[in-house]
Parts: C-alpha cells; structure tokens; sequence
C-alpha cells in the first residue's frame, strides 16, 4: 500500500494505491487535507494506462533519407535513439549555435524533472530556447499576481480557506467540473449562509451551484472587473484604511474607472447593468458588514490577449474592498496542470531560474552557477515564450529575429493538440532537423518525431509536485515500470553525459530534489527546508520554507502569505491601471459567432492519457450551442456540423444546450481540433495565448 497523489490536475488529491498481485487499485486516502478521500473519476480510474497495449516500452526511431525524406517510426535500443540525439543536437549546436537546439517541458512534471530539464538546457545545452506549456495555463494570473502582490503563489493560502469566504467570486472557473473534490467547499460556504457567484458565458455545472451567474460575452471579463471597481469607488466602499496601509497606486486606478458606469459594461460584456450593480452591492455589504470577499480567477478569464489585465482587475476590487492577507478572503488563482504551480517555479521557463528567480537577475544567477559548479557568464539569458519559441522552429533569421530553433526535445506535452493555432504549429515542427519527444504512448506529438523515448508514468516512479495551494506533495513509487522504459531524469543525465556536461545530473529524484532545494535557497519559492520526510509527515509543505534556523530547528513552511506584507519589497501591493481593449479577433459577416474552449469532467488537458483509459468516457469532441443559434442554422442534436475560424476548420456533433449564450459555441480541447481554431493573439505581459475567444462560424 503506497500513499501518493493523482496523475492529473492541480489539487493533486492523495490517494492509496493498493497492490494485489498485478493489479493495482486505488483506495482513499481519507486524512489527506486537500481531498479528504474524495477523488473524481479520473482520479479514481488513475491506474487504467498500467499495462495498456499503447504503453511505449521501446525507443522508436525515425530514418530519414538522404534527400530529407522522412521513414517510418522503427524500433531502436536506447544507446542507438541517445547516440542518435546526442550527435544531432552537438551538430546543430555547431553549425547554429547553441540556441539552435531547443527544450520544451510541461507543467505536469515533478518539481525534480522540471528542475533537471532547465538545468539541463542552460548548463548541457547552453540554450536560452526554453519555456513549457504551464505558459498555456496560468501565466497571466503568475504575471498579475507577481506585479500587484510581489509574489505569486496560485491560493497564497490553503484550499480549505475558501469555505471561509462569505462571498466567493468564480471568474472562469468551472471547478465542479475541472477539480469535483474542491467543489464540497462551495457546499459548505453557501451552506453556512455564504453566496456564490460564477462569471463564466456558458451555465456550468459549478454556475448551476452559484447564487449568482453572470454570463459575459467571451472576451470582456476586464470590462466586468473595471465596473465592479466603479460601482465600489461611487459607493464609498473603498477600504480607505487598508488602502492607505497596504497598498500605492490607488488613486490613478480610481480615476481610471470612472466612465465604467454600469450600463458601459452592460453595452461591452452583454451583462445587464441590474446584475452588474447586483453584483457590487453584494460585494459592497458584505464589506461593510466585516465579511470576507473572495475572488478566485482561473482559464476562462485568464487565456485571453488581456489575461493579465483582468486579473489585476480583479485583484484592484480585491484589494480596494480590503480583502488580501484576512483569511478567508483576498485574491488567488486556481491552477490547472497537476504541477502548474511547482512547474513555474524551478527554471523550465524561459525567463526565471529555480525558486522562482528571475534569469536576469545577477545575483540570482550568481547563486544557481555557484550551486550548478558553472561560470555565472556561461548561462544564458531570457529565451522565447512558449509559443513564440514554437513559432519560431526552423525559421531562418531575419532583419527583425534571429533564426529559430533547428531541433528540439519535448518532454510531457502534446503540443500538436494542445498548442494555439495548431496546423501552424504542427507544421512549424515538421520543419525541424530533429524532433524528440519522451512520452508513455504515442502521442500525436510523438508520432510527428524523429526520436521518441519511452519513460515511466506516475506510478512507476518517485517525485514531488506543487498543487495550486503551494503544498509541496510527495508522489511516491507504487509499482516496478515495465522494462525498457527509463525515468526522465535518466533520459536527462544520459544525455548530459553524451554531450559532456560541465555539471553532474543525479537520476536519484531525492538527490535532485535536495539540490534543488540548495538553487532555490533564498529566492521567493524557497523549498531549502522541505525533506521528503517532512513532506510525508506533515501532509505536505507549503513553500516558502527556508533551512532551518541556526539551531536547528525546521522553517514550518508559510501555508497563508500576505497577512502582514505582500511580496514587494516595500511590503505593499501594487494597484495597477487597466485599459479594456477587447478580445483580438471580433466576429464579422464571414465569423459571426464567439468560439471558446474547455474542459469536460472524464477527460484532462491532451487527452493523451485520458483518451486511452477505458473507464473513462470518450465521447470525442462535440459543438455546443444554443437552441436559438440551432434554429437559425437549421440544425439539430447529433447533427454533424463544421466549425471554421481564420485558422482552421474542424467537424463534430452538435450538442444543443440552453446553458450557452446564444451567440457563443464552446468545442472541448481533449481532442484534435479544437485547437486547430483557436488564436495564437498573446497578452502582451504573460505571453499567453487568447484560447478563450475568437471569431467562428458554423454550417451543418
Ligand atoms: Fe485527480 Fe484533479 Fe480529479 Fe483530484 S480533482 S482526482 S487531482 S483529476
């Protein structure tokens, strides 16, 4: 019996893993905090990859002849597929230099993976050319909370807070679906008296939960945020005590919202002005009355070209009514992929070194050189963005960019689906001279490559995560991987070795995690005092925790941050200006409707997993729309139908619904497809992608 965590998304629920013979169950894990024993259904059929016909057990390698034509995917030994990568990469690097050579990494990697995988491409590779598609989840809640409270931890206190709250905002969160075991503390808040409300364009099952539903038209959050703030500066109800104390920047906000008047949001997000005020009012007198006011952000606000401008709204409204730093109350952000959290913290982002430092920060890189035995001026600097870096693959220099990246290793991501724009971005690696994917099954991704290394799944191996409360979980070894698989962080040393790394690259994931915690010594994320026995002793351990003090005695961790100072080093939040400017594509005569995308409760982010657990329900992708919309193009349920945008097209059922807005159609993005429509527009601070709107039309 091996107590661990869920394979999936950011709550990271424990779970008992029980071994009976070859089979391997999974049992509650009753005392774990965050789940309380409760999973949701992927949780709970979270061993059905064990033994799956797809599971990859061999390199498989790609021939390519001498015209550049590409073979067939065959069978390799490991030596042949790692000598095959080693001399590429050397040869690239050569010929292009070392940003020639690529890394792409994933926020569903343990903390020592993604740690290893930065390591590897600054000191291995010596490439500025890495980021992951954790800049696809969070990215423009990190950037908001870094600039307006100084440090960003997705909850800056325990999930457990939440049902402290006597009002809850849900900006585009869809917890009921996307994290079920979460949703019992919107139960218990509303059950206390408490109220609930989601903003979000589709009624979801979390909405159907709420007190209050407010359905924007896709693309206009900012616009809701802004009115609230003026609703609450014409009120009075600015908590000018706090504001004075705590925070600076206050006043160029408060004049930057004055023409918010109701009826101007009501004119931009199709929210009418009653519910706007409605919803102010309820803010307002729970403050008044000495209540806590919660806002939690997630996807459906934050993947737009203004993300990050609707966050730092939010937290404007957050801190303007007094809110951050009083339990159950303030500003947070729930995390998506299972280590999105952890995954942002440790150097597989293009810009930041371990515990959350910036690469450009002298003294930053002072210390990780010092604990990597390198020369600080050997690290590079700041590389591309997610996707800009996948943009930029094979593309020669320009009078405005120098050249892309010829080849590229891919580590726990399935680009090919879930990249913006993906037929652009599936032939910009088709482009390369060498593309590596390590994977467990051939995903569409891995099936494009010209090398793909099989490796161990969760259960298989050992290794920390991060959920979104900044709990540091340990993922613990359940089972022996079947033979021919290799752990990342074999595949990451054995490739150092190849290519005569000036540093060591340990495969132990303690080992790692105990340098890691040595990197990250003194920065924001400071994991310096977490052991992975303290993690199992104490239900995990929430960062900062610095070493121990001087005599000895263990850091407990930080589990609420901001009660008396924010991150800043002044210790005051920052009230930044926000200026609407809508969503980047607007319908029009050829694509008169909204398309956004999302998840559904039996599949996660890819589906490169889900898709393949049988006990899960794949339904394939589908169309949601509203009756009205269906009548108008003469189609009905079932009815197969095409969807088109500016970048592609794709076909799927119709599902007709009443909990849409009417000028709006929703496509998951489990399956091939949904991405192929979406918008590679960026918010210009967090680099994220607009997932969440553009410009559609559909046809039967
Ligand atoms: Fe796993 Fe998330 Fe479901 Fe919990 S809510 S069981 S972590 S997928």
């Amino acid at each position: 019996m091996t107590t661990t965590h869920c394979p999936y998304c950011s709550l990271q629920c424990g779970m008992t893993l029980v071994r009976e013979g070859r089979a391997l169950t999974v049992e509650p894990w009753a005392t774990f905090p965050v789940n309380e024993g409760a999973l949701c259904r992927k949780g709970w059929t979270s061993t059905g990859l064990r033994g799956h016909r797809e599971r990859l057990t061999t390199p498989l390698v790609r021939d390519r002849a001498a015209d550049g034509s590409r073979g067939e995917l065959r069978a390799a030994s490991w030596d042949e597929a790692l000598d095959l990568v080693a001399d590429v990469l050397s040869r690239v690097r050569t010929v292009h230099g070392a940003d020639g050579v690529a890394v792409f990494g994933a926020g569903g990697l343990t903390n020592e993976k993604a740690y290893a995988l930065g390591k590897f491409a600054r000191v291995a590779l010596g490439t500025s050319q890495i980021d992951y598609n954790g800049r696809w989840c969070m990215s423009s809640a990190a950037s908001a909370g870094l600039r307006a409270l100084g440090l960003d931890r997705g909850l800056p206190f325990p999930l457990a807070d939440v049902e402290k709250a006597d009002v809850l905002v849900l900006a585009g969160s869809n917890l009921a679906e996307t994290a079920p075991p979460a949703a019992r503390h919107l139960d218990r808040l509303r059950a206390r008296g408490g109220q609930v409300v989601v903003v979000d364009p589709r009624r979801t099952p979390t909405a159907e939960r709420s007190d209050l539903h407010l359905a924007p038209v896709p693309g206009t959050d900012l616009a809701l945020a802004l009115g609230v703030l003026h609703l609450v500066v014409a009120a009075g109800a600015v908590d000018e005590a706090y504001v004075a104390a705590r925070t600076t920047g206050f006043d160029e906000v408060r004049r930057s919202v004055a023409t918010w008047w109701p009826e101007q949001v009501e004119r931009v997000t199709g929210i009418a002005a009653a519910e706007v005020r409605a919803l102010a009012d309820l803010l307002i007198g729970t403050a008044r009355a000495g209540g806590r006011v919660l806002v939690l952000t997630a996807r459906g606000v934050e993947q737009h070209s203004q993300g990050s401008d609707t966050v730092l709204a939010w937290i404007n409204v957050a801190l303007a009514l007094g809110m951050p730093g009083r339990e159950g109350a303030g500003y947070g952000c729930l995390t998506g992929q299972g280590n999105g959290q952890g995954g942002r913290e440790h150097g597989q982002k293009a810009d930041q070194l371990p515990g959350y430092r910036s690469i450009e920060d002298p003294a930053a890189r002072a210390h990780v050189a010092a604990v990597w035995g390198v020369d600080p001026t050997s690290l590079p600097g700041k590389g591309r963005s997610a996707y800009e870096l996948l943009d930029a693959l094979g593309r020669p220099a320009t009078d405005e960019a120098p050249a892309g990246p010829r080849a590229m290793l891919v580590l726990g991501s399935n680009i090919v689906v879930s990249a913006p724009n993906a037929l652009h971005v599936a032939e910009r690696l088709r482009s390369l001279d060498l593309l590596v994917v390590a994977d467990l099954v051939l995903s569409e991704t891995a099936a494009l490559a010209d090398v793909v290394l099989p490796v161990t799944q969760w259960a298989e191996e050992t290794g920390t995560m991060t959920n979104l409360e900044g709990r540091v979980v340990l993922r613990q070894r359940a089972v022996t991987p079947p033979a021919g698989v290799r752990t990342d962080l074999e595949v990451i040393a054995a490739l150092a070795e190849r290519l005569d790394a000036p540093s060591t690259f340990p495969t132990d994931p303690e080992e790692v995690f105990a340098e890691l915690g040595r990197a990250s010594a003194g920065g924001p994320a400071d994991y310096a005092g977490i052991t992975y026995d303290r993690i199992r002793a104490e239900h995990g351990v929430f960062w900062p925790c610095p070493a121990p003090y001087a005599d000895g005695t263990p850091h407990p961790g930080t589990p609420r941050l901001f009660a008396d100072r924010f991150g800043h080093a002044d210790g005051r939040a920052r009230f930044l200006v926000t200026t609407f400017r809508g969503a980047a594509e607007q319908p029009c005569d050829d694509y008169p409707l909204h398309l956004t995308t999302g998840r559904v409760l039996g599949q996660y982010q890819s589906g490169a997993q889900t898709r393949r657990v049988k006990d899960l329900p794949d339904t394939g992708p589908f169309v949601e729309l509203h009756p009205l919309l269906a009548r108008r193009l003469g189609t009905a349920d079932g009815e197969v139908l095409t969807v088109r945008t500016r970048r592609g097209s794709m076909r799927a059922p119709a599902r007709v619904v009443e909990t849409i807005r009417p000028d709006t159609v929703f496509v998951p993005f489990h399956w091939v497809g949904a991405n192929r429509l979406t918008n590679d527009a960026l918010d210009p601070a967090s680099r994220m992608p607009e997932f969440k709107v553009c410009a559609a039309a559909v046809s039967a």
